[in-house]
Order: C-alpha cells, then structure tokens, then sequence
C-alpha cells in the first residue's frame, strides 16, 4: 500500500517532479511530462513513450539516448490528454516527426489519436505506435485487440534505438510494428493494487491464488488458481508463450522478467531460473535476458514475462547500448547536455476572451453553477462509479470525472471572471476537461462539451433551440471521437437515445426523467468496446459506470434548462 503522499491529487505531478529533480543529467520538466536533457540532434525523429503514471519505470524512467525522446505523464493509471502529448512533442521535437509510443488503452489511444491530428495539422510528421504485446487480453486472432504490458521494454527500446541509429520517420515506423509483432507476454498476480490515499485495494485475489492475465492496471484477470511453486509459475508463462511462437521465428529470443510492484527481485531471480531451463528445454537460444522491474503497478504483487523473438536486425538494435535513468545497456559514451537555445519551452497561451455582451455573460454564470451542481453530483457518485468500474474495467472512473469536472468548473469560474460568454466559457470548460480527467471518459466528455461551447455563441440568450442544438452537437462529437454504437454497453446507450428524444420534441422534463433510467438498462449488456471489453462477462448484471455518469449529467441539465 502507498504510504507516503502529501495531498494524493498532487502525487502524480509530484512524483513527476520529484523524478526530475533526482534525474537531471536525463530529464527536464516541460509541461505534461519529461523530456530529455541532453543534446538534440537535428533531423531524428523524436520517440515518445507515455500513458498513465504509477507503473514506473514505465514511462518516464526510458528518457535518454538510445531510447525516448520524451514521456507524456498522465495521472494514475490514466491516460495524459491530447493537449500534454502535443506539448511534449514540440519540446522533444527534433525534426525528424514523432512517433507517440503507448499500450493500446483506450483513454490513450484518444488522446495520444488526438494528438496526432493536431501536430500533423501543424505540418508534422507523427504517428501513433500502439503495442499489443499481452496475449491474455485478446485471442490470437485480433492481436490489434490486445493491450500493451512489459513489452514496453523491448519494443520501445528497438524503436528507440532504430531512430538513434538514423532511421527516418517510415523505418522507424516499419521496425516498430517488427518488434511489436515479435513481442508476447503474459502476466500473473497474486494480490491488488491500492491508489495512494485510497482506503481499499482496487482488487484483490484470494490468499494463496494466483490471477493469470491481469492488467497493469488492475483490471482482473481471465483466470485464477493455485499459487503454486516459483517453478509452476515459470512453466505456465512459458508454455503459454510458447504456444504463441510466431512460425517465421528462428528461435532466437530475448526474456524479459517483469516484477509489478511488490514482488521481491529474490523471488524473480528464482522464477527466472526455471524460466531458462524451461526456454533451453524448449530449444530457444535466449541471445540476452532482463529479470527487473520494467512495467509497474503501484503495488501490485506478480511478474511477466515477454519473449521477443528476434531477427539479426531486432537483434542489433536491441543490444545497442542506452542509457536511461532506469534501463541501461552497454556503453553510449559522453552526450552533451542541452543547448539553452533548445531548453527553452514555449509559453503556454490561451488567447484572449472574445468580445461578449450581457445576456451571454449571465447565461456564462448560469453555466457555472450548473458544473457546480455536476461536480457536487459527481462527488455523491464518485466511489459508486469507481466500484462499478471495477467490475471489468480499471476502478478510474468516479476519480476520473471528479477530476473532470473540478478542472472544468475552474477554468469555466476563471472565463466568466475575465469577461466570457456562454460558448467560450464552455470551450475552456470541455479543454479543461479533456486536459485533466484522463481516460476515455475524459477525452469523450472534453469533446462533448467542447462541442457543445463551439456551437454556442458569445453573445444573447440561447434560445430553447440553441440549447437543443448545442446537445445534438455534443452527442455527434461523442459519436465521432468514440465510435461506440448503440448496445455497446457505454455512456453512448444514454446520451444518443436522450439526445435524439430531444431534437425530436424539446422536451428537457423527459430526458431529465429517461437519462437515469436508460443507464440502468445497460446492466444485462456485455461491453463491446473500451476497457471493460476483455472481461466483458464480469459487467454483465452491473450498469455501465459511464452510461450511469452520464445519465446523472443529464438529469442535472435537463433539470436546470426545463
Ligand atoms: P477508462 O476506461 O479509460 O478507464 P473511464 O473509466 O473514465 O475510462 O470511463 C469508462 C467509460 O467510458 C465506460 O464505462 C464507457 O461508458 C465509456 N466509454 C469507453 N469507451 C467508449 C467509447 N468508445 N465511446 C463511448 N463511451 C466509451
Ligand atoms: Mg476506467
């Protein structure tokens, strides 16, 4: 359990802080994240590495030459926003494009997706790189399903080394997807993780079973039984593994042994031995291994193991040396520190207020105090949205949209302060959120209401009509950005039914009275997208947490406008 922390909303910023500090000849602070400290070279491409915090080493711990360029740090176990990954590309850029590396999460591939856009928008090269290395989160079928674990490691740090070697922007692109295609782990636990100043464990696992398959982030896993020997384990993450050798492998592989939290190195080193002599049993020739943390989860108890399964080019890249605050190999040599021309970070502005007149100001400060009231609702709901979470997703969502909301009502408070009207007061609201809830939930609801500010204007008193049309214009936001459709047991089975009532008769009395009951229809649904989906069946009989946010959302409007 975490013990330490000051005020647990600052631990991620401050851990991040406190990293730098204690890495300075690696890192510096930009804001969302890190970026390297060291020299720029004109022309690479830029490797960033990213997602939620609390896995450390994951991500930032691989900064440095030979591998990133730069890591996007969200908070716990969720994902940084679009606007923090675009910042720290420009910091980290080299001209060479940027490639964002991350785990196929859904909250990360929105955000990080969005990131890309915008930068490409801006005339960049840059390009999303999503790994798919956990076998038990998908079948071998749609490996694009799977989720992204301790192959960090290896496929981040042959992407790393390929643009340190010189690679352009496509090579890099080619020798990613190599390596993610080369990469299969899996994962065991044997007990949960605790968010710091969380009173409970996320999950937990019964004393003396093992959970097989479970992610980084708590979310349970396929499996459980008998913890048994070190030597039980090791076997039955090998022949697993094993089962997934690709047919084009010449048998070369490297192994990777991977502590999540509060497993002891003791105890990995002794899995590690039957891990070998299970490989050689098996005919692998194991060309390099790690047995170490790589991919953390607070603390969690259990390992992984990834195999890579290497050509002479995956070969090379791989024992290029690196050098990082936490995963070294060979020798780089002396790097020279950053030039002060290219230390410097741009400013972060939000331009000025548009002009507005009063009717839009007051209807400004009537927004205001609606957020208030969702946040207030928000809070009352926060641990049942998170528990609901539980069930198959990752425990985030009540922290998430508290989170969410906080940020919107600050931003929302602070626009009507310096003289903005309804449109741009929601406009900062919906990036505010999108900015500081993380998760997927939070990129959705910051492109709702972003949505919703954009079709609103500065200036007179929305009409019932203006009002119907901002709504209409979020759900299709939500509708875009998400893709989810009807039935797929998410936020979409309320807003769009709610919405589409609404466009057809205007009357906000009944959405306010169908959003909580629509939510409560999506419990006998079995998830079809998002976190939830790989556990799907342990949803079935629990309501969607973000349908159950969102129908509390809307009841609180619908309430306020009827
Ligand atoms: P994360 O799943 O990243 O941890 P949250 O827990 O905050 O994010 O939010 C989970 C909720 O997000 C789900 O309950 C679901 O309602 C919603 N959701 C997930 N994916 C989508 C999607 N593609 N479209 C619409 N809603 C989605
Ligand atoms: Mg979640």
């Amino acid at each position: 359990m975490t013990k330490l922390w000051n005020n647990p909303d600052d631990f991620p910023k401050e851990l991040v802080d406190g990293f730098v500090a204690a890495n300075g000849r690696h890192v510096r602070r930009v804001p969302g994240g890190v970026a390297r400290n060291t020299a720029k070279r004109q022309g690479k491409v830029s490797v960033l590495v990213g997602g939620g915090t609390g896995h450390y080493p994951a991500f930032m711990g691989w900064v440095g030459p030979g591998m990133a360029d730069g890591a996007v740090c969200g908070n716990i176990f969720s994902s940084p926003s679009a606007t923090e990954a675009v910042s720290v590309a420009k910091a980290a850029d080299q001209g060479g494009g940027t490639v964002i590396c991350f785990g196929n999460y859904a909250g990360d591939v929105l955000h990080f997706g969005a990131a890309v856009e915008q930068l490409k928008a801006e005339g960049q090269k840059a390009s999303v790189l999503v790994l798919t290395d956990d076998i038990a989160s998908a079948p071998p079928e749609t490996p694009e399903k799977r989720r992204g674990i301790s192959g960090f490691v290896p496929v981040f740090k042959i992407t790393g080394a390929a643009a340190e070697a010189g690679y352009d922007f496509d090579e890099v692109l080619r020798v990613n997807a190599k390596a993610n295609d080369a990469t299969f782990t899996l994962g065991v636990a044997y007990s949960g993780c605790t968010l710091p100043g969380a009173a409970q464990p996320l999950f937990t696992v019964p004393e003396g079973r093992l959970s097989l398959g479970l992610g980084v982030h708590g979310e349970p896993g396929i499996d459980e039984m008998d913890l048994g020997t070190a030597d039980e384990v090791a076997r039955l993450l090998v022949g697993k593994l094993l089962e997934e050798r690709p047919a084009n492998a010449d048998g070369r592989v490297v192994a990777l042994l991977n502590g999540l939290g509060t497993t002891k190195y003791e105890e990995l080193f002794v899995v590690f031995k039957s891990v070998h002599a299970a490989l050689e049993e098996a005919g692998v020739t194991i060309v390099d291994s790690v047995a170490d943390e790589l991919v953390t989860s607070l603390d969690m108890g259990g390992l992984s193991l990834s195999l890579v399964w290497l050509d002479d080019e995956l070969e090379k890249l791989w024992l290029d040396p690196v050098d990082t605050p936490a995963f070294k190999r060979g020798a780089i040599g002396d790097v020279a520190p950053i030039s002060e021309a290219d230390a410097v970070i741009a400013e972060d502005t939000k331009g000025e207020i548009p002009e507005s007149d009063d009717a839009s100001r007051a209807a400004a400060a009537q927004a205001v105090d609606g957020i208030e009231k969702i946040l207030a609702r928000l809070k009352e709901q926060e641990e049942e949205l998170g528990n609901l979470d539980a069930f198959a997703g990752d425990g985030d969502h009540g922290i998430g949209m508290v989170r969410g909301a906080t940020s919107a009502l600050r931003e929302a408070k602070a626009a009507v302060e310096a003289g903005a009207g309804l449109g741009t007061t929601l406009t900062r609201a919906g990036q505010a959120w999108s900015d500081d809830a993380g998760g997927t939930s939070g990129a959705l609801w910051g492109a709702i209401i972003l949505a919703v500010g954009g079709s609103l204007s500065d200036t007179g008193t929305p009409t019932n009509d203006d009002a119907v049309a901002a709504f209409v214009a979020g759900r299709d936001a939500l509708v875009k950005v998400g893709g989810a459709e009807l039935g797929d047991k998410t936020m979409v089975d309320v807003i769009v039914p709610v919405v589409n009532e609404l466009e057809a008769n205007g009357s906000w009395a009944d959405a306010a009275s169908s959003a909580p009951k629509l939510a409560q229809d999506t419990a006998p649904l079995s998830p079809k997208i998002g976190r939830s989906r790989p556990l799907a069946e342990k949803s079935v009989g629990h309501p969607d947490p973000g349908a159950v946010s969102a129908g509390s959302i809307i009841e609180v409007i619908a309430n306020l406008i009827g």
